[in-house]
Order: C-alpha cells, then structure tokens, then sequence
C-alpha cells in the first residue's frame, strides 16, 4: 500500500544559529498535522542538535543531508549514521546531485551510504536524476535507471526502507522546473522497476525548483508522493504553502 505525501526541506549549506530559530519557530506554529502529509527537514550537522531540540515532541521529523559509508574510523571530516541518528534523524539524504557533482560520489558509493543509514537506524532519502546533457544524451532512462538499480542491487529486500527523490539536475536551484507530466513519466518509470523488486510501497518524492505555485500540480500527479525542496524550505510562508499544497 502507498504511504501519504512526504515534503523533505533541504537546507543544503545555508542557515545559522539565529535564522535556524526563527524558520523553525515558524514551522512549528504554522504546521497543522495530518495522516496523509508528513514534514521534514535536513539539516547542516552542526545545527542537528538545535533541530531535534526545537523538534522533539512535535510531528515534523529532521534529519541530516549526507554521512559516511563507514560506521567509524579514520575519516576526518566525515560524519557516520550512528552520530546522526544519536541526534534524533529519521532521514539522511544519500546522493544528492550536489554530492555527485562537487564531490564525485558514484552509484556505488551512494548505494553504501544508503545501506550504512539503514545500518544505523536512520531512513535513507536516495536521489537520483539526469543532467540535462543526458537527457538529450544517453537519455534518463538510462542514467536514472542505472541509478536506481546501483540502489536495488546493493540493498536488495532492504529497498523497501528507503524514500526515493527524483530530482533532475537541470531543476535543481535553477528555477525550471520538469512540467508534472516530465516527473510523472519518471516517477512511473521508478514505480514499475520498484514493483519488479517488491518494494512498491517506496516513497517517490520530486525535487527540482518546487514552488508553492508548482507544488499543487507536481503533487496530484499519480506517482509523485511529495517533494525535496531545496532554496524554498527556507522560507517559512513558501515551505508550508509547499507543504499544504
Ligand atoms: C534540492 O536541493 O534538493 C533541491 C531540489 O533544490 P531546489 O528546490 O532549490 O531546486
């Protein structure tokens, strides 16, 4: 059975002590709970212990935005799921395109950060999507999909615990956004191969430039299960219009 909508801000490196405050002040006053949406936030790790303080107890969930592959050792820099999860996450997200692109993450080593989340008791929030070069390139059956199946083949029936994004590069932060009919050929696409590993139960969120003008739309498509919103879950007003919509 499909679980209700899921809408995931992605701070990325942005926010501050004081700013951080006052957005989740806001979230928390303007945020009305329900069986069918579910709130969150990932945060920058330095800030995770003032979220889950301001968090705790209330019905928005947080979580961080990457971690490590390894469970601990020598890694300076890095952070292991473990540590996140002592700070009250449900999420992290693993593969984000920013981590792909700036860091030179591959499929397999975001399928290992995946199943490290799920070793530590945390969600996994995997992201996949295409650059706009293979869009009119390979094509983005072909990068999603060997995207995904890095995914399936590494977590085998542990697929069914994770929260998928698909977020084409081309969307993100660029303030184009794929029309709802783009995403929901996508979203089908990672539904019929998500069906193939029984694990049709598999949140599909859609990222990419979502607005409150866009969300309603995106949303309502079949397949589209919620969102990751990047620069608009600053925003208070815009991240619950998101929320809501
Ligand atoms: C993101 O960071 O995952 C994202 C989708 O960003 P934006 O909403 O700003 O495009």
């Amino acid at each position: 059975m499909r679980r209700g909508k899921l809408v995931v801000g992605n701070w990325k490196m942005n926010g501050g002590l004081e700013a951080n405050a006052s957005l989740l002040v806001a979230l928390l006053a303007g945020w009305t709970p329900s069986a069918e949406r579910s709130l969150a936030v990932c945060a920058p790790f330095p800030y995770l212990g003032q979220v889950r303080d301001a968090l705790t107890g209330s019905k928005l969930a947080w979580g961080a935005q990457d971690l490590s592959p390894h469970s601990a050792g020598a890694y300076t820099g890095d952070v292991a799921g473990a540590m996140i999860a002592e700070f009250g996450c449900r999420y992290v997200l693993a593969g984000h395109s920013e981590r792909r692109q700036l860091h030179g993450e591959t499929d397999a080593l975001v399928a290992a950060k995946a199943k490290a989340a799920l070793a530590a008791g945390l969600t996994p929030l995997v992201c996949v999507g295409e650059t706009l070069a293979e869009r009119d390139g390979a094509g983005w059956q072909t990068v999603v999909g060997r995207q995904f199946d890095a995914i399936a083949a590494a977590l085998a029936a542990d697929l069914a615990r994770v929260v998928l994004a698909y977020e084409p590069v081309w969307a993100i932060g660029t303030g184009r956004t794929a029309s709802p009919a783009q995403a929901q050929e996508v979203h089908a696409f990672l539904r019929q191969r998500l069906q193939k590993s029984s694990a049709e139960a598999v949140q599909v969120l859609y990222g990419g430039s979502v607005k409150a003008g866009n969300a309603g739309a995106l949303f309502a498509m079949p397949d589209v299960d919620g969102g990751l919103v990047g620069g608009a879950s600053l925003d208070a007003v815009e991240f619950l219009a998101i929320a809501g919509a």
